[in-house]
């Protein structure tokens, strides 16, 4: 199998191209037609097995870009450097997109994570505290987020993150796809994932 098979765009294809993935990984293959399908999706997948592509190529294929100013999808993530490493995977796999992705992590002041979101936004990758700060500062609309992801939930449950994560669920419309990403299948991610998704595929690694 080769990534034509998904029918993915052609910036899309030749952007995979460019950054030298030659065929889909294991999780790649069984995730991306699900999540093109609109399926809600339980991934366990660890680091390293190409997880992050897998659930951002059909946000790409999928999200309309540049419209409008409110974001479409959101990816929340445990830490900074996950973030980034999302964000890096989103650029390089975009890069012939005008897809806008911002950005949102603790650690410094909010001035120009704001000024990026009111310049207009198309997909938020974010640690669960911060979005949540700037949210109840007023500065993010959810009633236009069609697709979520919840990458690494496990460390995201391990670092204490489940109230903001159900405080976020309670302010993203209802009518959604959804996709949870985890290395472990605890009893924790279990329950976050029968309150987070509906008749899931499961894919497994
Ligand atoms: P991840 O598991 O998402 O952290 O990805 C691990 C690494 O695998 C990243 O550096 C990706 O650039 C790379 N990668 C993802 N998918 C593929 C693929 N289909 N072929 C080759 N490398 C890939």
């Amino acid at each position: 199998i080769n990534f034509e098979a998904f029918k993915l765009n052609k910036q899309l294809l030749n952007a995979i191209a460019e950054a030298g993935y030659s065929t889909p990984t294991a999780i790649q293959e069984k995730a991306i037609p699900l999540g093109l399908a609109g399926h809600d999706v339980l991934g366990i997948a660890q680091t390293g097995t190409g997880k992050t592509a897998a659930y951002v190529l059909p946000i790409l294929m999928k999200i309309k870009y540049a419209q409008g100013m409110h974001p479409r999808a959101m990816v929340l993530a445990p830490t900074r450097e996950l973030v980034m490493q999302i964000e890096a995977v989103c650029k390089d796999l975009g890069k012939y997109t005008d897809l806008r992705v911002v950005c949102l992590y603790g650690g410094l002041g909010p001035k120009t994570q704001i000024e990026q979101i009111e310049a207009g936004v198309d997909l938020i990758i974010a640690t669960p505290g911060r979005f949540m700060d700037l949210y109840k500062k007023g500065v993010i609309l959810t009633r236009e987020l069609k697709t979520m992801v919840l990458d690494e939930a496990d460390k995201m449950l391990d670092m204490g993150f489940l109230p903001q994560i159900r405080a976020i669920l309670e302010i993203i419309p209802v009518k959604r796809q959804n996709l949870l990403f985890s290395a472990t299948f605890s009893d924790k991610v279990e329950r976050l994932s029968a309150e987070f998704l509906e008749f899931p595929e499961r894919v497994e690694i």
